[in-house]
Protein backbone atom coordinates (compact mmCIF):
# COMPACT_ATOMS: atom_id res chain seq x y z
CA UNK A 1 0.00 0.00 0.00
CA UNK A 2 0.77 3.52 -0.84
CA UNK A 3 0.90 5.37 2.89
CA UNK A 4 2.10 8.69 3.78
CA UNK A 5 2.44 9.82 7.59
CA UNK A 6 1.94 13.23 8.42
CA UNK A 7 5.01 13.92 11.76
CA UNK A 8 8.04 12.44 11.91
CA UNK A 9 8.92 12.21 15.51
CA UNK A 10 9.11 9.40 17.82
CA UNK A 11 5.80 7.66 16.50
CA UNK A 12 5.88 8.65 13.18
CA UNK A 13 9.06 7.78 12.40
CA UNK A 14 9.24 4.26 13.90
CA UNK A 15 6.08 3.93 12.35
CA UNK A 16 7.09 4.83 8.84
CA UNK A 17 10.33 2.81 9.07
CA UNK A 18 8.40 -0.43 10.36
CA UNK A 19 5.68 -0.24 8.01
CA UNK A 20 8.40 0.30 5.23
CA UNK A 21 9.75 -2.05 6.15
CA UNK A 22 6.99 -4.89 5.82
CA UNK A 23 6.56 -3.84 2.83
CA UNK A 24 4.34 -0.84 2.26
CA UNK A 25 5.63 2.45 0.21
CA UNK A 26 6.03 5.29 2.86
CA UNK A 27 6.46 8.49 2.98
CA UNK A 28 7.37 10.40 5.67
CA UNK A 29 6.16 14.05 6.12
CA UNK A 30 7.38 16.69 8.51
CA UNK A 31 7.46 20.67 8.76
CA UNK A 32 10.85 20.58 9.89
CA UNK A 33 13.33 19.83 6.82
CA UNK A 34 16.38 19.51 8.84
CA UNK A 35 14.98 16.38 10.30
CA UNK A 36 13.31 15.54 6.47
CA UNK A 37 17.14 15.44 4.78
CA UNK A 38 18.77 13.68 7.73
CA UNK A 39 15.61 11.23 6.90
CA UNK A 40 16.17 10.99 3.00
CA UNK A 41 20.11 10.88 3.93
CA UNK A 42 19.04 7.66 6.47
CA UNK A 43 20.26 9.50 9.50
CA UNK A 44 17.86 9.37 11.92
CA UNK A 45 16.94 12.36 13.81
CA UNK A 46 16.00 10.48 17.31
CA UNK A 47 17.82 7.68 18.85
CA UNK A 48 16.05 4.28 19.31
CA UNK A 49 17.15 1.21 18.79
CA UNK A 50 16.90 -0.91 15.43
CA UNK A 51 16.33 2.91 13.46
CA UNK A 52 19.58 2.89 11.80
CA UNK A 53 19.05 -0.40 10.31
CA UNK A 54 15.43 0.31 9.04
CA UNK A 55 16.46 3.40 7.41
CA UNK A 56 19.55 2.12 5.91
CA UNK A 57 17.77 -0.85 4.56
CA UNK A 58 14.31 0.97 3.59
CA UNK A 59 15.30 4.89 2.54
CA UNK A 60 15.52 5.15 -1.40
CA UNK A 61 13.59 1.73 -1.78
CA UNK A 62 9.82 1.69 0.59
CA UNK A 63 11.17 4.71 2.13
CA UNK A 64 11.53 8.49 1.65
CA UNK A 65 10.55 12.25 3.11
CA UNK A 66 9.44 15.30 2.32
CA UNK A 67 8.30 18.05 3.48
CA UNK A 68 5.11 18.54 0.95
CA UNK A 69 2.24 17.20 2.70
CA UNK A 70 -0.22 17.88 -0.07
CA UNK A 71 2.39 15.88 -2.81
CA UNK A 72 2.13 13.28 -0.14
CA UNK A 73 -1.09 12.69 0.28
CA UNK A 74 -2.09 12.77 -3.14
CA UNK A 75 0.51 9.74 -3.89
CA UNK A 76 -1.05 7.48 -1.24
CA UNK A 77 -3.83 5.69 -0.38
CA UNK A 78 -3.53 5.96 3.35
CA UNK A 79 -2.51 8.86 5.65
CA UNK A 80 -2.04 8.76 9.38
CA UNK A 81 -1.72 11.87 11.43
CA UNK A 82 1.46 11.45 13.72
CA UNK A 83 1.82 14.81 14.96
CA UNK A 84 2.40 15.96 18.80
CA UNK A 85 -0.90 16.47 21.19
CA UNK A 86 0.48 18.31 24.14
CA UNK A 87 -1.09 19.43 27.34
CA UNK A 88 -0.76 23.19 27.30
CA UNK A 89 -1.64 23.68 31.01
CA UNK A 90 -5.50 23.82 30.65
CA UNK A 91 -6.09 20.85 28.22
CA UNK A 92 -5.17 18.43 25.31
CA UNK A 93 -3.52 20.97 22.46
CA UNK A 94 -4.81 19.51 19.23
CA UNK A 95 -4.11 22.87 17.16
CA UNK A 96 -1.18 20.82 15.08
CA UNK A 97 -3.48 17.70 14.54
CA UNK A 98 -6.87 19.82 13.42
CA UNK A 99 -4.13 21.82 11.46
CA UNK A 100 -2.69 18.58 9.86
CA UNK A 101 -6.28 17.32 9.19
CA UNK A 102 -7.07 20.62 7.41
CA UNK A 103 -3.92 20.59 5.16
CA UNK A 104 -5.04 16.80 4.50
CA UNK A 105 -8.38 17.89 3.91
CA UNK A 106 -7.14 20.55 1.15
CA UNK A 107 -5.19 17.82 -0.71
CA UNK A 108 -8.36 15.42 -0.91
CA UNK A 109 -10.30 18.32 -2.31
CA UNK A 110 -8.35 17.62 -5.68
CA UNK A 111 -8.09 13.40 -4.86
CA UNK A 112 -10.73 11.40 -6.94
CA UNK A 113 -10.20 7.78 -5.66
CA UNK A 114 -10.94 6.78 -1.89
CA UNK A 115 -8.74 7.93 0.79
CA UNK A 116 -7.96 6.99 4.23
CA UNK A 117 -7.20 9.10 7.27
CA UNK A 118 -6.10 7.46 10.52
CA UNK A 119 -5.38 9.58 13.24
CA UNK A 120 -2.04 7.50 15.45
CA UNK A 121 -1.77 10.88 18.08
CA UNK A 122 -3.11 10.40 20.93
CA UNK A 123 -6.42 12.63 21.80
CA UNK A 124 -9.27 13.09 23.64
CA UNK A 125 -12.18 10.52 23.34
CA UNK A 126 -14.52 12.39 20.59
CA UNK A 127 -11.83 13.95 18.92
CA UNK A 128 -11.71 12.20 15.23
CA UNK A 129 -15.24 11.53 14.65
CA UNK A 130 -16.06 15.48 15.17
CA UNK A 131 -12.83 17.46 15.37
CA UNK A 132 -10.87 15.87 12.91
CA UNK A 133 -13.62 14.39 10.52
CA UNK A 134 -15.31 18.27 10.48
CA UNK A 135 -11.73 19.47 9.50
CA UNK A 136 -11.27 16.87 6.84
CA UNK A 137 -14.59 17.61 5.50
CA UNK A 138 -13.81 21.62 5.50
CA UNK A 139 -10.83 21.07 3.49
CA UNK A 140 -12.06 18.80 0.97
CA UNK A 141 -15.57 20.02 0.47
CA UNK A 142 -16.00 16.30 0.45
CA UNK A 143 -18.40 13.91 2.65
CA UNK A 144 -16.32 11.46 5.44
CA UNK A 145 -18.15 7.86 4.65
CA UNK A 146 -19.09 8.64 1.23
CA UNK A 147 -15.77 10.05 -0.58
CA UNK A 148 -13.13 8.93 2.09
CA UNK A 149 -13.00 7.03 5.57
CA UNK A 150 -11.45 8.33 9.11
CA UNK A 151 -9.94 5.54 11.16
CA UNK A 152 -7.92 5.75 15.09
CA UNK A 153 -5.11 3.56 15.40
CA UNK A 154 -3.63 4.30 19.02
CA UNK A 155 -0.02 3.23 19.44
CA UNK A 156 1.34 2.03 22.38
CA UNK A 157 4.92 2.35 21.62
CA UNK A 158 7.64 2.71 24.20
CA UNK A 159 10.33 4.72 23.86
CA UNK A 160 13.84 2.36 23.68
CA UNK A 161 11.96 -0.37 22.65
CA UNK A 162 9.72 1.67 19.77
CA UNK A 163 11.10 -0.53 16.87
CA UNK A 164 10.66 -3.77 18.87
CA UNK A 165 7.13 -2.82 20.10
CA UNK A 166 6.20 -1.61 16.70
CA UNK A 167 6.80 -4.47 14.74
CA UNK A 168 5.66 -7.10 17.31
CA UNK A 169 2.64 -5.65 18.89
CA UNK A 170 0.94 -7.30 21.82
CA UNK A 171 -2.24 -5.71 20.05
CA UNK A 172 -3.60 -3.45 17.15
CA UNK A 173 -6.18 -1.42 17.68
CA UNK A 174 -8.69 -0.67 14.51
CA UNK A 175 -10.90 2.48 14.78
CA UNK A 176 -12.90 3.56 11.69
CA UNK A 177 -15.98 5.43 11.40
CA UNK A 178 -17.47 2.54 8.86
CA UNK A 179 -16.82 -0.98 7.87
CA UNK A 180 -14.51 0.09 5.23
CA UNK A 181 -12.41 2.34 6.85
CA UNK A 182 -11.96 -0.51 9.29
CA UNK A 183 -10.86 -2.60 6.41
CA UNK A 184 -8.19 -0.37 4.85
CA UNK A 185 -6.87 0.32 8.24
CA UNK A 186 -6.76 -3.40 8.32
CA UNK A 187 -4.91 -3.92 5.05
CA UNK A 188 -2.24 -1.68 6.63
CA UNK A 189 -1.34 -4.27 9.17
CA UNK A 190 -1.92 -7.08 6.92
CA UNK A 191 1.66 -8.11 6.66
CA UNK A 192 2.27 -8.36 10.81
CA UNK A 193 2.32 -11.66 12.41
CA UNK A 194 -1.49 -13.41 12.29
CA UNK A 195 -1.10 -14.29 15.80
CA UNK A 196 -1.12 -10.38 17.35
CA UNK A 197 -4.68 -9.72 18.41
CA UNK A 198 -6.66 -7.16 16.18
CA UNK A 199 -9.15 -5.29 17.87
CA UNK A 200 -12.00 -3.57 15.47
CA UNK A 201 -14.42 -0.65 16.80
CA UNK A 202 -15.76 2.70 16.30
CA UNK A 203 -13.03 5.95 16.90
CA UNK A 204 -13.94 7.10 19.96
CA UNK A 205 -13.51 3.59 21.85
CA UNK A 206 -10.02 2.89 20.29
CA UNK A 207 -9.04 6.70 21.45
CA UNK A 208 -10.50 5.92 24.99
CA UNK A 209 -8.17 2.37 24.85
CA UNK A 210 -5.03 3.98 24.83
CA UNK A 211 -6.43 6.72 27.52
CA UNK A 212 -7.45 3.73 29.60
CA UNK A 213 -4.04 2.05 29.10
CA UNK A 214 -2.17 4.62 29.93
CA UNK A 215 -4.54 5.81 33.10
CA UNK A 216 -4.41 2.31 34.36
CA UNK A 217 -0.80 1.97 34.24
CA UNK A 218 -0.32 5.37 35.96
CA UNK A 219 -2.82 5.22 38.57
CA UNK A 220 -0.79 1.58 39.50
CA UNK A 221 2.54 3.64 39.67
CA UNK A 222 0.72 6.49 41.98
CA UNK A 223 -1.19 3.79 44.08
CA UNK A 224 2.07 2.30 45.12
CA UNK A 225 3.56 5.45 46.21
CA UNK A 226 0.53 6.26 47.96
CA UNK A 227 1.09 2.96 49.90
CA UNK A 228 4.76 3.81 50.39
CA UNK A 229 3.73 6.95 52.30
CA UNK A 230 1.13 4.90 54.69
CA UNK A 231 4.17 2.31 54.85
CA UNK A 232 6.81 5.10 55.66
CA UNK A 233 4.01 6.67 58.19
CA UNK A 234 3.60 3.82 60.01
CA UNK A 235 7.85 2.58 60.16
CA UNK A 236 9.07 -0.69 59.49
CA UNK A 237 8.25 -1.49 56.38
CA UNK A 238 9.79 -1.81 53.10
CA UNK A 239 7.38 -1.32 50.31
CA UNK A 240 9.44 -2.91 47.64
CA UNK A 241 9.02 -6.31 49.55
CA UNK A 242 5.58 -5.03 50.10
CA UNK A 243 5.09 -5.25 46.55
CA UNK A 244 7.13 -8.16 45.60
CA UNK A 245 4.84 -9.91 48.22
CA UNK A 246 1.49 -8.51 46.31
CA UNK A 247 3.32 -9.46 42.58
CA UNK A 248 3.61 -13.26 43.96
CA UNK A 249 -0.06 -13.64 43.83
CA UNK A 250 -1.61 -15.78 41.23
CA UNK A 251 -4.12 -12.94 40.10
CA UNK A 252 -0.96 -11.54 38.15
CA UNK A 253 1.27 -14.19 37.51
CA UNK A 254 -1.60 -16.89 36.49
CA UNK A 255 -3.56 -17.48 33.53
CA UNK A 256 -7.43 -17.70 33.68
CA UNK A 257 -9.50 -19.98 31.20
CA UNK A 258 -9.23 -17.16 28.55
CA UNK A 259 -5.38 -17.51 28.77
CA UNK A 260 -5.58 -13.98 30.60
CA UNK A 261 -3.69 -13.19 34.11
CA UNK A 262 -7.24 -13.60 36.72
CA UNK A 263 -6.14 -9.72 38.00
CA UNK A 264 -8.29 -8.57 34.54
CA UNK A 265 -11.51 -10.17 36.29
CA UNK A 266 -11.40 -6.96 38.08
CA UNK A 267 -10.78 -4.56 35.12
CA UNK A 268 -14.45 -4.44 34.62
CA UNK A 269 -16.50 -2.04 35.41
CA UNK A 270 -19.93 -2.55 37.71
CA UNK A 271 -21.75 -2.00 40.54
CA UNK A 272 -19.20 -1.97 42.87
CA UNK A 273 -17.05 -4.07 45.12
CA UNK A 274 -18.31 -5.58 48.19
CA UNK A 275 -17.55 -8.84 50.30
CA UNK A 276 -16.16 -9.04 53.43
CA UNK A 277 -12.55 -7.73 52.67
CA UNK A 278 -12.16 -4.78 50.04
CA UNK A 279 -14.93 -2.70 51.78
CA UNK A 280 -13.24 -2.74 55.24
CA UNK A 281 -9.76 -3.16 54.28
CA UNK A 282 -9.71 -0.18 52.22
CA UNK A 283 -11.22 1.97 54.94
CA UNK A 284 -9.34 0.63 57.91
CA UNK A 285 -5.69 1.34 55.77
CA UNK A 286 -6.90 4.73 55.20
CA UNK A 287 -8.25 5.67 58.70
CA UNK A 288 -4.70 4.13 59.67
CA UNK A 289 -2.96 6.46 57.38
CA UNK A 290 -4.60 9.27 58.56
CA UNK A 291 -4.08 8.83 61.85
CA UNK A 292 -0.02 8.90 61.18
CA UNK A 293 -0.45 11.46 59.16
CA UNK A 294 -0.18 10.28 55.66
CA UNK A 295 -2.20 11.56 52.71
CA UNK A 296 -3.89 9.10 51.03
CA UNK A 297 -6.32 10.67 48.31
CA UNK A 298 -6.69 7.61 45.79
CA UNK A 299 -7.65 5.04 48.72
CA UNK A 300 -10.38 7.38 49.51
CA UNK A 301 -11.07 8.08 45.94
CA UNK A 302 -11.53 4.32 45.44
CA UNK A 303 -14.40 4.16 48.68
CA UNK A 304 -15.62 7.53 47.32
CA UNK A 305 -16.57 6.19 43.81
CA UNK A 306 -17.11 2.44 44.83
CA UNK A 307 -20.17 4.20 46.93
CA UNK A 308 -21.17 5.76 43.73
CA UNK A 309 -21.76 2.74 41.33
CA UNK A 310 -24.90 1.73 43.20
CA UNK A 311 -26.67 4.97 42.34
CA UNK A 312 -25.13 4.95 39.16
CA UNK A 313 -26.47 1.29 38.24
CA UNK A 314 -30.50 2.57 39.29
CA UNK A 315 -30.12 5.61 37.52
CA UNK A 316 -29.87 3.97 34.34
CA UNK A 317 -33.87 3.07 35.00
CA UNK A 318 -34.50 6.87 35.25
CA UNK A 319 -33.95 6.55 30.98
CA UNK A 320 -36.63 4.79 31.00
CA UNK A 321 -39.29 6.24 33.84
CA UNK A 322 -38.10 10.00 35.18
CA UNK A 323 -39.65 8.91 38.65
CA UNK A 324 -39.76 4.95 39.76
CA UNK A 325 -42.53 5.74 42.08
CA UNK A 326 -44.54 2.52 42.11
CA UNK A 327 -42.50 0.50 39.74
CA UNK A 328 -41.88 -3.09 39.84
CA UNK A 329 -37.74 -3.54 40.09
CA UNK A 330 -36.57 -7.06 40.69
CA UNK A 331 -33.30 -7.37 41.43
CA UNK A 332 -31.53 -10.58 41.09
CA UNK A 333 -27.99 -11.72 42.89
CA UNK A 334 -27.83 -10.53 46.91
CA UNK A 335 -24.38 -12.14 47.34
CA UNK A 336 -22.03 -10.18 47.05
CA UNK A 337 -20.25 -12.22 44.05
CA UNK A 338 -21.41 -15.77 42.35
CA UNK A 339 -20.54 -18.57 44.70
CA UNK A 340 -20.94 -17.83 47.81
CA UNK A 341 -23.45 -17.43 50.63
CA UNK A 342 -21.85 -13.90 52.04
CA UNK A 343 -23.73 -10.65 51.29
CA UNK A 344 -21.84 -8.75 53.50
CA UNK A 345 -21.60 -5.15 51.80
CA UNK A 346 -23.24 -6.61 48.76
CA UNK A 347 -23.82 -3.74 46.54
CA UNK A 348 -27.62 -5.30 45.86
CA UNK A 349 -28.49 -3.60 49.58
CA UNK A 350 -27.56 -0.11 48.55
CA UNK A 351 -28.87 -1.05 44.90
CA UNK A 352 -32.27 -1.86 47.10
CA UNK A 353 -31.78 0.82 49.09
CA UNK A 354 -31.61 3.43 46.54
CA UNK A 355 -34.63 1.74 44.53
CA UNK A 356 -36.88 1.88 47.97
CA UNK A 357 -36.11 5.55 48.17
CA UNK A 358 -37.19 6.23 44.96
CA UNK A 359 -40.50 4.22 45.70
CA UNK A 360 -39.89 1.37 43.58
CA UNK A 361 -41.95 -1.78 44.58
CA UNK A 362 -38.53 -4.27 45.30
CA UNK A 363 -38.28 -7.97 44.50
CA UNK A 364 -35.55 -10.09 45.39
CA UNK A 365 -33.71 -13.15 44.27
CA UNK A 366 -30.24 -15.06 45.14
CA UNK A 367 -30.11 -18.87 44.39
CA UNK A 368 -28.02 -19.54 47.53
CA UNK A 369 -27.75 -16.66 49.66
CA UNK A 370 -31.44 -16.16 50.89
CA UNK A 371 -31.41 -16.61 54.20
CA UNK A 372 -28.27 -14.30 54.54
CA UNK A 373 -30.18 -11.41 52.62
CA UNK A 374 -33.74 -11.59 54.76
CA UNK A 375 -31.33 -11.11 57.92
CA UNK A 376 -28.96 -9.08 55.91
CA UNK A 377 -31.66 -6.69 54.64
CA UNK A 378 -34.88 -7.20 56.95
CA UNK A 379 -36.83 -4.14 55.33
CA UNK A 380 -40.15 -5.63 55.31
CA UNK A 381 -41.01 -3.65 51.73
CA UNK A 382 -38.81 -6.23 49.76
CA UNK A 383 -40.63 -8.79 48.45
CA UNK A 384 -37.93 -11.85 48.88
CA UNK A 385 -38.96 -14.32 45.92
CA UNK A 386 -38.64 -18.06 45.80
CA UNK A 387 -37.54 -18.29 42.09
CA UNK A 388 -36.11 -16.10 39.68
CA UNK A 389 -39.46 -16.60 37.83
CA UNK A 390 -40.70 -15.37 40.87
CA UNK A 391 -39.31 -12.19 41.63
CA UNK A 392 -39.16 -11.24 37.89
CA UNK A 393 -43.37 -11.47 38.62
CA UNK A 394 -44.76 -8.09 38.64
CA UNK A 395 -41.56 -6.49 38.03
CA UNK A 396 -41.20 -3.72 35.15
CA UNK A 397 -37.00 -3.95 35.34
CA UNK A 398 -34.66 -6.14 36.39
CA UNK A 399 -31.18 -5.68 37.84
CA UNK A 400 -28.45 -8.39 37.89
CA UNK A 401 -26.27 -7.61 40.64
CA UNK A 402 -24.56 -10.67 41.18
CA UNK A 403 -24.34 -13.08 37.93
CA UNK A 404 -25.10 -16.55 38.79
CA UNK A 405 -24.60 -19.14 36.13
CA UNK A 406 -28.37 -19.71 37.51
CA UNK A 407 -29.52 -16.69 35.59
CA UNK A 408 -28.07 -17.37 32.22
CA UNK A 409 -31.52 -18.06 30.79
CA UNK A 410 -32.74 -14.90 32.19
CA UNK A 411 -33.08 -13.00 28.56
CA UNK A 412 -35.78 -15.18 27.24
CA UNK A 413 -37.82 -14.28 30.31
CA UNK A 414 -37.62 -10.37 30.14
CA UNK A 415 -39.95 -9.70 27.45
CA UNK A 416 -40.63 -6.35 27.24
CA UNK A 417 -39.06 -5.34 30.81
CA UNK A 418 -35.74 -3.52 31.02
CA UNK A 419 -33.07 -5.69 31.95
CA UNK A 420 -30.20 -3.72 33.67
CA UNK A 421 -27.06 -5.74 33.66
CA UNK A 422 -24.36 -3.87 35.58
CA UNK A 423 -21.56 -6.55 35.28
CA UNK A 424 -22.04 -6.56 32.04
CA UNK A 425 -22.83 -10.76 31.95
CA UNK A 426 -25.43 -10.40 28.86
CA UNK A 427 -25.05 -9.92 25.14
CA UNK A 428 -26.69 -6.13 24.53
CA UNK A 429 -28.74 -7.92 22.03
CA UNK A 430 -30.19 -10.32 24.03
CA UNK A 431 -33.40 -8.39 24.83
CA UNK A 432 -35.26 -5.48 23.11
CA UNK A 433 -34.61 -2.98 26.36
CA UNK A 434 -31.27 -3.05 27.68
CA UNK A 435 -28.79 -0.74 29.80
CA UNK A 436 -25.36 -1.86 31.19
CA UNK A 437 -22.79 0.22 32.76
CA UNK A 438 -19.41 1.48 30.71
CA UNK A 439 -22.46 1.88 27.81
P1 LIG B 1 6.97 14.56 18.35
O1 LIG B 1 6.79 15.89 18.96
O2 LIG B 1 8.24 13.80 18.58
O3 LIG B 1 6.78 14.66 16.78
C1 LIG B 1 5.77 15.39 16.16
C2 LIG B 1 6.30 15.84 14.79
O4 LIG B 1 5.20 16.35 14.02
C3 LIG B 1 7.33 16.96 14.84
O5 LIG B 1 8.52 16.53 14.17
C4 LIG B 1 6.65 18.14 14.12
O6 LIG B 1 7.56 18.92 13.37
C5 LIG B 1 5.69 17.41 13.22
N1 LIG B 1 4.51 18.20 12.77
C6 LIG B 1 3.64 18.91 13.52
N2 LIG B 1 2.67 19.44 12.73
C7 LIG B 1 2.93 19.06 11.45
C8 LIG B 1 2.30 19.27 10.19
N3 LIG B 1 1.18 20.00 10.06
N4 LIG B 1 2.86 18.74 9.10
C9 LIG B 1 3.98 17.99 9.19
N5 LIG B 1 4.62 17.73 10.35
C10 LIG B 1 4.10 18.26 11.48
O7 LIG B 1 5.72 13.67 18.83
P2 LIG B 1 5.68 12.11 19.23
O8 LIG B 1 6.39 11.88 20.52
O9 LIG B 1 6.07 11.31 18.03
O10 LIG B 1 4.13 11.92 19.52
C11 LIG B 1 3.17 11.99 18.49
C12 LIG B 1 1.84 11.51 19.04
O11 LIG B 1 1.92 10.14 19.41
C13 LIG B 1 1.39 12.26 20.29
O12 LIG B 1 -0.02 12.38 20.26
C14 LIG B 1 1.79 11.34 21.42
O13 LIG B 1 0.99 11.52 22.57
C15 LIG B 1 1.56 9.96 20.79
N6 LIG B 1 2.36 8.88 21.36
C16 LIG B 1 3.65 9.09 21.70
C17 LIG B 1 4.42 8.04 22.19
C18 LIG B 1 5.86 8.26 22.57
O14 LIG B 1 6.42 7.40 23.26
N7 LIG B 1 6.48 9.34 22.15
C19 LIG B 1 3.86 6.76 22.32
C20 LIG B 1 2.54 6.57 21.92
C21 LIG B 1 1.78 7.63 21.43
Amino acid sequence: MKISIIGTGYVGLVTGACLADKGHHVTCVDLNAQRVDALNRAEPPIYEEGLPELLTKNVGKTLSATTDLKAAVLATDVTFIAVGTPFNGREIDLTYVLRAAEQIGEALKQKDSYHLVVVKSTVVPGTTDTRVLAALEAGSGKRAGADFGVGMNPEFLSEGEAVSDFMVPDRIVLGGIDARSIAVLGEVYAPFEAHVPRLATNPRTAEMIKYASNALQAELISFTNELANVGAAIGGIDTVEVMRGVHLSQYFTGRNAEGLPPITSFLKAGCGFGGSCFPKDVKALIVHGENLGAHVPMLKGVIEINEAQPKKTVALLNKHWPSLEGRGVAVLGLAFKPGTNDVRESPAFPVMNELLAAGAKVSAFDPIAMHEAREAFPDARVRYADSMEAALDGAEAVIVVTPWADFKGLPALVGDRVLVDPRRAYDKASVARYEGIGL
